[in-house]
């Protein structure tokens, strides 16, 4: 099996595989514990990770707050923004993920107000509608919610205007980074922006962990937020529940081998999207159209459509040897709205399909791949 469906889900990095391992055996104490060693070991273990989280993000590692995974950190910050705070509005986009849409939806039938900014056809929010909003409004105190590469098209919203925007309004900033860590680079530590969503099952890390990024004010003050979950107050109180410690020493394995990569991995992936495209218009291009256009876009993902080619059908056809996909793995079943956000038909969304690259991808991985489907 080729795999090309890596924003749905990454493979585990074995040197990540390796660095989980003893703690599921012989290391499997409960980083809350006190005094004795497997604890310690647990804990040490815990905050060698977050160190390395933050030394991709370049945060401080206690702003690093362990969670399930982007789903739960993108509720996280929507939901426990609004409760802390009164006349509270939001401003996303519609080219958002189904977690921070749906969060959206659900807290806008509760009464908040809440604007979805358009996209142009290349899936860039509108920035200016962004700064003309926030001049409305005052009384509101305002989340702005902006993904930052898309998952589906890869476009890479302009987070530099956007929180200088933010900053201009006094107004915080989220960006829901889970598609762009470990394949751009992030620097939290030049940019306004006061929560971050990642996964880690998308940099080749374990699933069912990721972090929600919390920045403290200029002060050192903790940022308030409502948890979702209460208990036993982990997590710098923002997130009760026993550590998931092989999880979290995976995604700190996969952190820091992203990091140490970045470069390379970057290099890898505009070279292969660069030779994917290319192979595509010499072998297909009568039928081909191009829907992930934008100048500015996470390499190596390919969003694309055969003009006439149900989109199901032909990953159907090819899922004995090829995993590509018709769009989100969250939504694979409804139409794109992000594809229909940038302006396509219904009958466009129907032919569309998405490739997405990985490091561990080869040049004749997509020569097999480009063979078979002209064929
Ligand atoms: N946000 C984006 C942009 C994603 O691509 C995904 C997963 O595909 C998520 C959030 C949700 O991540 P998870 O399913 O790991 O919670």
């Amino acid at each position: 099996m080729i795999y090309f469906d890596n924003s749905a889900t990454t493979p585990v990095h074995p040197e990540v595989f390796d660095a989980m391992l003893p703690f599921f055996k012989e290391e499997y104490g409960n980083p809350s514990s006190k005094y004795y060693t497997l604890a310690e070991n647990a804990k040490k273990a815990v905050e060698e990770a977050r160190f390395h989280i933050a030394e991709l993000l370049k945060c401080d590692p206690d702003e690093v707050v362990f969670t399930s995974g982007a789903t739960e950190s993108n509720n996280m910050v929507l939901k426990g923004y609004l409760d802390t705070r009164s006349g509270v509005r939001i401003i996303t986009t519609k080219t958002e993920h189904p977690s921070v849409l749906d969060t959206a939806q659900y807290l806008e039938s509760h009464g908040v107000k809440v604007h979805y900014l358009d996209v142009d056809t290349y899936g860039f929010c509108d920035v200016d509608q962004l700064d003309t909003l926030l001049e409305s409004d005052h009384h509101l105190k305002t989340l702005v919610s902006v993904v930052w590469g898309n998952n589906e098209i890869g476009t890479l919203n302009d987070l530099s205007t956007i929180s200088s925007i933010c900053a201009k309004h006094g107004v915080s900033l989220h960006t829901d980074a889970t598609q762009v860590a470990g394949k751009v680079e992030i620097d939290l530590s030049s940019q306004v922006i006061t929560f971050l969503s990642l996964s880690s099952h998308k940099i080749h890390g374990p699933k069912g962990i990721g972090a929600c990024i919390i920045k403290k004010d200029a002060l050192g003050i903790r940022t308030k937020l409502t948890p979702l979950l209460h208990g036993g107050g982990q997590e710098f109180g923002y997130r009760s529940g026993t550590l998931n410690v092989h999880n979290i020493v995976g995604f700190g394995k996969a952190a820091e081998i992203a990091k140490r990569d970045l470069r390379s991995t970057m290099k890898h992936l505009a070279e292969l999207e660069q030779y994917l495209l290319q192979k595509l218009h010499e072998k297909l291009s009568g039928i081909l159209h191009l829907n992930s256009r934008a100048a500015t876009k996470i390499p190596g993902i390919v969003n694309i459509r055969f003009e006439g080619v149900n989109n199901e059908l032909l990953v159907k056809k090819l899922a004995d040897h090829f995993a590509i996909s018709t769009g989100s793995a969250c939504s694979s079943s409804k139409p794109s709205h992000v594809l229909q956000s940038i302006g396509l038909t219904l009958d466009q969304v129907r032919s569309s399909v998405r490739i997405s690259l990985s490091r561990f991808n080869t040049r004749d991985e997509i020569d097999l791949f480009i063979d078979t489907l002209t064929r």
